[in-house]
């Protein structure tokens, strides 16, 4: 789960981090009071909350430049921010559709020397916290990945430990902070930032800049954080802070079924039983030049009505253009399946070309159920064939 840049600030202040003076607004109305209510400051910086990052690169769907931009009085921010509101923001993540900015973030400006990019995140491979530092802030981290591997510094927390002072100090000067406040200043924000990461479970907590003002300070300018959704169950504090209207609705309404589903770009809906078949069946089809529209594992208990919804959202994504079950059959029976399928198209006009491969416990069974259902369907014989034969059906189409 991934939270709004002012609700990240909102956390590092209680975990004891200074964060910049700053309001935040849902409706044109609230701006002007909430503006009006601010100390007075030679500038204001005014940020669009969307869950994307590149705002500040971003281009609103009318033309206006920049999700981040700096107004020089409380007129101007207003203006801004009213032109912000309501408005689609499109950044390199938000792909082309941009999102809509329903909240704008004001905050007093920062005088910066320089800037920088902190995170930390879970190495998978290491199953340790990872810090990665780097002097080029404000920049595409992968970019400088690619192209300065050695201007980005990791170190490893021994979780049995914690984060150790003496790698504060390494990185601190690997940074080039060599100034005493400066450090100070660093230690505190770092040891907060892992502190949070600990506590709440989070998955990634990204500073990209953090800052150092003219006068020494370190500030974090910026704030993402995503946190574990298997965490969640015990932050509902952290829960509360969720924004349904910046997810997709067709994995939300998945999620309130127990079910994994991703959504993805391509053409193909899939229908599988474990995890490990939802990505053998993705790295089937991208080799024949076919992609999944979506990940949807059922899991091994899903019951008829999971299934039903399941296969609800599948269907009526309109990206969709087919559909392919592959299950086998074990605790999940091949019958259920067909019925929680059948259940789905009640009422429904179903005329997408489909593909089923169905094997295991009452493989025969849910086959027999399906073909009777579903006259147009086509049963394959293993997981190349069924591939194959959705491929054929897509192409008999064009
Ligand atoms: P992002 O583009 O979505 O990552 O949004 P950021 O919050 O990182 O803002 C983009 C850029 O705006 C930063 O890299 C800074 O260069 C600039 N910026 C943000 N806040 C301030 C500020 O208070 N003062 C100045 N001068 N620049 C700022
Ligand atoms: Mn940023």
């Amino acid at each position: 789960m991934k939270v709004h840049e002012y609700q990240a600030k909102k956390l590092l202040a209680e975990f004891g981090v200074t964060v910049e003076d700053g309001v935040v607004a849902q409706s044109p109305e609230e701006i002007q009071s909430l503006i009006a209510s601010m100390k007075d400051y030679p500038a204001y910086v005014v940020k669009a909350q969307i869950h994307a990052g590149g705002r500040g690169k971003g281009v609103f769907k009318d033309g206006m430049k920049g999700g981040v931009q700096i107004a020089h009085s409380k007129k101007e921010a207003i203006e801004i921010a009213q032109k912000m509101l309501g408005n689609v923001l499109i950044t390199k993540q938000t792909g082309p559709h941009g999102k809509e900015v329903k909240t704008i973030y004001i905050t007093e400006p920062q005088d910066i020397e320089k800037e920088f990019y902190l995170a930390i995140l879970v190495d998978r491979n290491r199953r340790q916290p990872v810090i990665l530092a780097s002097s080029e802030g404000g920049m595409n981290i992968e970019e400088v990945a690619e192209q300065f591997p050695e201007k980005i510094r990791k170190e490893y927390v021994d979780v049995g430990i914690g984060l150790a002072a003496y790698q504060i100090r390494r990185l601190a000067y690997f940074l080039g902070l060599r100034e005493k406040e400066t450090q100070a200043s660093f230690a505190k924000l770092l040891k907060a930032l892992y502190q949070l990461f600990w506590e709440k479970n989070a998955s990634m907590v990204e500073i990209n800049p953090m800052v150092k003002t003219r006068d020494g300070r370190i500030l974090a300018l910026d704030a993402k954080i995503a946190f574990d959704d298997n965490g969640l169950a015990k932050h509902p504090e952290i829960l509360a802070l969720r924004d349904i209207s910046e997810e997709d609705p067709k994995e939300v309404q998945a999620s309130k079924f127990g079910l994994n589903y991703v959504a993805l770009d391509g053409n193909i809906a899939c229908l599988t039983n474990g995890a490990g078949m939802a990505m053998s069946t993705m790295d089937m089809l991208q080799p024949m030049g076919a992609s999944p529209a979506n990940f949807l594992d059922l899991g091994d208990s899903a019951k008829e009505d999971a299934i039903k919804e399941a296969f609800k959202i599948m269907i009526h994504d309109p990206h969709v253009e087919g559909v392919l079950v592959n299950i086998f059959g074990g605790s999940m029976k091949g019958d259920m399946v067909a019925r929680g399928i059948i259940a789905a198209l009640d009422g429904e006009e179903f005329h997408l070309p489909m593909v089923a491969r169905i094997e295991g416990a009452c493989a025969k069974e849910g086959c027999e159920l399906l073909k009777k259902a579903i006259p147009h369907i086509v049963i394959a014989e293993g997981l190349e064939d069924a591939g194959r034969q959705m491929l054929k059906l897509l192409q008999q189409k064009r």
